[in-house]
């Protein structure tokens, strides 16, 4: 579909009342709220699938991570680096591949775009559902790394309610990319697949490579940059630049690459 320019224009009034909304609920900062207005301007121009598509996941995240966020934050106050609130950075490492796809869209008129831009929003979908669900339902992760039990809300550790969140909701957001027309009936296995993919590649790096900090004062790992304590923390295992954000990216983008992978053997 081309876009129009009245098209983009209802597009970006609608991205701005959503991204708007987000922010005055506390769901995006400032920042994270001018970048979820730029992906949602492309992908309201890439058409209404892709829009709708965009908004039903982005409320179904917010929703996830403000689901009982007592109970989570008591769980992983010590090791996760960021809250609720998305900043730019975690904006664009889970929507930013999907902005790609709906801009390639426009040049590309086939269901290709539409499944690699599903398969990258699915994987990321899946990947923060499965931490939630895992958080929240107090499964006891095990990491793939030291293959024992490690605090919840670890990068790179499994637990049973997570892995089955992991699971269900890709099955359910490329379900929801199938109603919404962004994909066919047809594809919504692949997408499905893909999205795991994605996120099972999440947490095998986020066990690996993803950098790990520690604290000093209590003598403990964690993701934070100053830890809650009031302690600066310093790099202390993994890859430096490999934060959270670029391991959510790595997520999105394996996701679409499998797809097209299989687009194009199959
Ligand atoms: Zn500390």
């Amino acid at each position: 579909m081309m876009p129009t320019w009245s098209g983009a224009a209802v597009g970006t009034g609608l991205a701005a009342l959503v991204a708007g909304t987000a922010w005055r609920a506390g769901s995006l900062s400032r920042g994270g709220a001018v970048a979820a207005l730029v992906t949602g301007s492309i992908a309201m121009s890439a058409g209404r699938p892709w829009g709708l598509f965009l908004v039903i996941w982005f409320v179904s995240a917010s929703l996830a991570s403000r689901m009982g966020r007592r109970t989570k934050e008591a769980a992983t106050g010590d090791v996760v680096a960021k809250g609720g609130q998305r900043d730019a950075t975690q904006v664009l490492a889970n929507g930013g591949v999907f902005a790609l796809c709906a801009l390639w869209s426009f040049l590309d008129h086939g269901t290709v775009p539409a499944v690699a831009g599903a398969s990258a929003l699915v994987a990321a979908g899946a990947d923060t559902l499965a931490t939630e669900t895992g958080t929240l339902w107090r499964g006891r992760p095990w990491s793939l790394r030291t293959r024992g039990p490690v605090p919840t809300g670890t990068s790179g550790a499994v637990s049973l309610p997570g892995t089955f969140g992991m699971v269900g909701g890709a099955l359910l957001l490329a379900f929801v990319a199938s109603v919404c027309g962004l994909i066919g009936r047809a594809d919504i296995a692949l997408v499905a697949l893909s999205g795991v993919v994605g996120a099972v590649a999440d947490t095998v790096i986020g066990a690996f490579w993803q950098a790990r900090r520690w604290c000093p004062q209590c003598e403990r790992e964690t993701e934070q940059a100053l830890h809650r304590c009031g302690v600066a923390t310093h790099p202390w295992r993994g890859v430096a630049w490999l934060t959270n954000d670029a391991v959510n990216l790595a997520c999105t983008i394996i996701g679409a690459l499998f797809a097209l992978g299989v687009r194009i053997v199959v």
